[in-house]
């Protein structure tokens, strides 16, 4: 009897002891077979989500820091955001234009996570002619993009540069985890290919239109993309869309959309689809989306859409408006 007893209270000590401590000690206390602890990485936009879970694998768990369908220009980083950063062991950023919130907030993260500028080694190119910005918003950099020297931070669009993105991201997951340094490296390589694909089909299918110059009701997004295909791009706004379209700026694709006898105007993701809109009842041009993936709406989020497949919806839409065989 007594000894039941004394079961019965043992029992009764290691609840009370188990139940103080919370589950994360738990599980840090149990000595993890090796290779099995998961990488934590956090991404802020979703190309570089998408980018790292391809190179990761079932390796890391893999968080999009942005919620989906929030538009990232006038994104303002939330506390939690913080804590998400310093609970991470990796953090990846597209470069200090297009999320200087980002680097500012890696600046009060005392846990020094491995942190990956994914534009290291690329060449960043000035926003199109006449996008330069006019109202010295570079010195302020407190939502948006810094616009030091009319850089367009939307690197990811060109996709040569987008697997330099992608070799940037396995350099970064090897420095936390190089036990695991040719896994990524394969995974990386594989990625790469795909991008390189991807390529390609611009490349041919982009050769032989009709027209070589498109218009967008949107912000100056798609720079590198017309560079790499020897397409003129115009686009209703700068490179920060928080700012209106002029009115001359409006009646300039106007007469672009005439004098080019172009079919369609391209409205982009997230953001209204007015401006599209307003120039198509103008013209009698149709409205197509051209989707510059900074962020991922809820609804293509859940379905698991990924980048590329943005992408090659996007070389279907160019094609039918710039009339391609
Ligand atoms: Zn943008």
């Amino acid at each position: 009897m007594r000894k039941v007893v004394s079961i019965v209270i043992a029992v009764a000590v290691l609840a009370v002891i188990f139940g103080c401590k919370d589950h994360g000690a738990q599980k840090a206390a149990a000595p993890a077979p090796p290779g099995q602890h998961k990488l934590n990485v956090v991404t802020t936009l979703f190309p570089l989500y998408d980018f790292a879970k391809a190179v990761a694998g079932d390796k890391a768990e893999v968080t999009l820091l942005l919620p989906p369908g929030v538009e990232p220009h006038s994104f303002e980083p939330r506390p939690d955001d913080v804590v998400k950063m310093s609970k991470a062991d990796v953090v990846i950023y597209t470069n200090e234009f297009m999320e200087p919130w980002a680097v500012k907030l890696l600046q009060s993260v005392a846990t020094k996570p491995e942190v990956v500028d994914t534009s290291k080694g690329v060449k960043m190119v000035k926003a199109g002619p006449g996008e330069e910005h006019e109202h010295g918003e570079a010195d302020k950099g407190h939502d948006g993009h810094i616009h030091h020297g009319g850089l367009d931070p939307h690197i990811w669009l060109d996709f040569a540069n987008a697997q330099v993105m992608v070799e940037n991201i396995a350099l970064g997951l090897i420095k936390k985890d190089p036990a695991n340094r040719e896994y990524y490296q394969a995974r990386a390589k594989e990625y790469q290919q795909k991008l390189q694909k991807l390529d390609e089909e611009y490349k041919s299918g982009l050769a032989n239109c009709k027209k070589r110059i498109f218009l967008h009701g949107g912000h100056y997004a798609f720079g590198y993309l017309a560079h790499r295909y020897g397409l003129t791009y115009i686009s209703a706004q700068a490179v920060d869309p928080d700012a209106e379209p002029t009115p001359q700026k409006l009646a300039e694709l106007v007469k672009a959309i005439r004098s080019n006898g172009l079919k369609y105007v391209y409205c982009e993701e997230l953001l209204s689809p007015a401006t599209a809109q307003m120039i198509a009842r103008e013209t009698g041009a149709e409205v197509l989306m051209l989707n510059a993936a900074h962020n991922i709406s809820k609804q293509d989020f859940d379905k698991g859409t990924s980048f590329i497949t943005l992408m090659e919806q996007n070389l279907a839409n160019l094609r039918k408006g710039l009339q391609c065989e």
